[in-house]
């Protein structure tokens, strides 16, 4: 029964003309095609109070992705944590910098530095994983930010463009060759870790409906330019098999 009954469906469809069946076919591919196995990781970037409702630098809508990466996870034998910890007085807090204000630029020997209000600082209830993200099956969680002079939005290298975290060593000595990459922010963290898993030579989706974006000045849009071009996979999460 099934086959034939796709079949009238998919021809049907065929009258409504090459383009949309051409989108559909493409849709349905992603639907069958994207199964994590056990060479995919699950990466759950900064999901912490500090970029929710009530949070230092909260991102809009960003408890919304909770439910979403919660469900996720059952999707995943691999998951990986990450964590914004920054030390007080942190050089990406524009409280240490005379004269500045909240999202200011800052020149540092490494580039251009977007200036936050103090947040994540290490220890702090702020810093915490959000109370409602269920990852107990979650294998390492990776801190990151944690140098003085130095921001880190990837989980892989720090913001100096030289320093790793470790994460890539350990997804590969793990035999994890492709990561879905969910949380906070889109255009910041998010952005700079699928890129950086890019480099490293994974696979890379980044599963939109799992994440919020800053949007800071068009950062999303540029953010999402420069993941498509550098690879990145724009998914949903139904796309998950
Ligand atoms: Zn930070």
């Amino acid at each position: 029964m099934y086959p034939a009954t796709r079949r009238t469906m998919l021809k049907n469809l065929s009258g409504a003309g090459l383009v949309a069946v051409a989108g559909l076919a493409g849709r349905m591919a992603f639907a069958a095609g994207i199964r994590p196995d056990g060479k995919s990781a699950l990466i759950v970037v900064d999901v912490q109070n500090c970029f929710v409702t009530g949070g230092t630098l909260p991102v809009k809508g960003g408890e919304e992705v909770v439910p979403v990466i919660n469900q996720l996870a059952a999707r995943f034998e691999n998951i990986v944590i990450t964590q914004d910890w920054h030390t007080p007085g942190h050089a990406s807090f524009a409280s240490a910098h005379a004269g500045k204000k909240p999202f200011d630029t800052q020149k540092m020997p490494y580039g251009n530095q977007v200036l936050w209000p103090d947040h994540c600082v290490q220890g702090s209830d702020d810093a915490a994983l959000h109370k409602d993200l269920r990852l107990p099956t979650a294998q390492v969680i990776v801190r990151k930010g944690y140098h003085q002079d130095v921001d880190s939005y990837s989980a892989f290298m720090e913001a100096d463009g030289k320093t790793p975290t470790g994460l890539g060593a350990y997804l590969k000595q793990r035999g994890i060759t492709q990561v879905f990459v969910t949380g906070l922010a889109t255009d910041f963290c998010v952005a700079w870790t699928a890129m950086d898993a890019r480099k490293a030579g994974f696979a890379v989706y980044v599963i939109e409906d799992a994440t919020r974006a800053i949007d800071l000045n068009g950062s999303l849009a540029a953010a999402w330019k420069k993941m498509q071009t550098a690879g990145v996979k724009r998914i949903q999460s139904a796309d998950i098999a």
